[in-house]
């Protein structure tokens, strides 16, 4: 199983390094894209991969970095050439974040650093590798604010990537909502202060002083702590549930609001992607359930009696005729999970 850990360099005295490193990197991607552009043009061929790894032979001592980075950015334009199917920007150090790949087999990885190209860089180690990883393939990669950063995707065992189960049966339905993020079937509202808000005033005021460090500064905050959040609440239901069904938030109540579909999405893309692979890290899994009529629909008896409606967004609770008081996510989410059961008992997910 193949697992990306990403530590952060100490680059304070490796900086310029890995400036001109990732200068030389985008040479060879411009390099290689003129080339498929030109063959393109004139042929109508793509230029092959080891053409590319023909042409640009002999230039790594020139730009000090070994030839199998050079081939494998040559060969990522290619792929990115080929899958944009028309041609594609050249990368310039104003416009592109630095990056620079590299074969596992060219660095050498200690604690606390790692050694590439004949250059040693210092790293926060803020945990440790599995015992017996292999790195594949990494790059080290640079953020909006100028920090570095060491990705190395590498391959461990099984028993390495295979954490301990959640307790056998255990389900959970999730229905997404906006204040909530999510609310649980069991009644669990998970709520997180709302950190564009929190962040507006100081990010206004940077951008109107044209503040751009600062700008930067704040929008990497807003970025991380939603990130640093998904991380921790994903971990606590996927330790808990075996299996969690999640609402599809585009198809339901919120997609009649005023706010755009790809809105939605975003917002909890990344929160199923992290409960998918922890999920299956514990033999679990995560479903999408469509999530229509969630909310109108009384998890007790069944029938429509709920608030709809655009008008019906601001009830939070609501009795039905059949003597149910439902809290109206809680509800929603209850429904999510039926809905879920029900899915699996028909075979209809595989
Ligand atoms: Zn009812």
């Amino acid at each position: 199983m193949l697992l990306t850990y990403k530590f952060r360099l100490k680059d304070g005295t490796r900086r310029e390094e890995l400036k001109t490193l990732a200068g030389n990197v985008n040479f060879v991607w411009n390099f290689s894209n003129e080339i498929i552009r030109r063959r393109w043009k004139d042929s109508r061929f793509y230029t092959s991969k080891n053409d590319l790894h023909v042409l640009t032979k002999g230039s790594s001592k020139l730009l000090e970095i070994n030839s199998q980075t050079i081939q494998a950015v040559a060969y990522e334009c290619l792929l990115r050439v080929q899958k944009a199917k028309k041609s594609i920007r050249f990368r310039t150090g104003k416009k592109n974040l630095g990056w620079i790949p590299f074969n596992g087999q060219t660095v050498k990885f200690h604690s606390g650093y790692i050694d590439c190209n004949g250059y040693r860089f210092r790293l926060w180690q803020h945990r440790q590798l599995p015992e017996g990883y292999q790195i594949k393939t990494g790059s080290f990669s640079e953020d909006s604010r100028g920090r570095w950063y060491v990705n190395l995707t590498c391959e461990i065992s099984d028993e390495n990537w295979f954490q301990e189960p959640a307790s056998f049966g255990s389900e959970i339905g999730i229905d997404p909502g906006m204040k909530t993020v999510m609310t649980t079937s069991d009644g669990h509202a998970y709520e997180r202060n709302n950190i564009t808000k929190q962040y507006a005033e100081k990010l206004a005021k940077a951008q109107r002083h044209r503040k751009k460090r600062q700008t930067k500064k704040i929008n990497a905050k807003i970025k991380n702590s939603r990130q640093d959040w998904n991380h921790k609440r994903s971990f606590e239901l996927a330790r808990q549930y075996q299996t969690i069904f999640f609402g599809n938030a585009s198809s339901g109540k919120l997609a009649k609001t005023r706010m755009a579909k790809g809105v939605h999405d975003a917002a909890w893309h990344q929160i199923k992607t992290f409960l998918s692979y922890k999920s299956l890290r514990r033999g679990g899994r995560l479903l999408e359930i469509n999530e229509r009529n969630s909310t109108v629909t009384c998890s007790v008896c069944l029938q429509k009696t709920g608030p709809c409606g655009l008008s019906g967004l601001g009830i939070r609770e609501w009795s039905c005729p059949c003597g149910a008081v439902h809290d109206r996510d809680v509800n929603a989410a209850t429904n999510i999970l039926r809905l879920g059961r029900e899915t699996l008992s028909l075979g209809r997910i595989a």
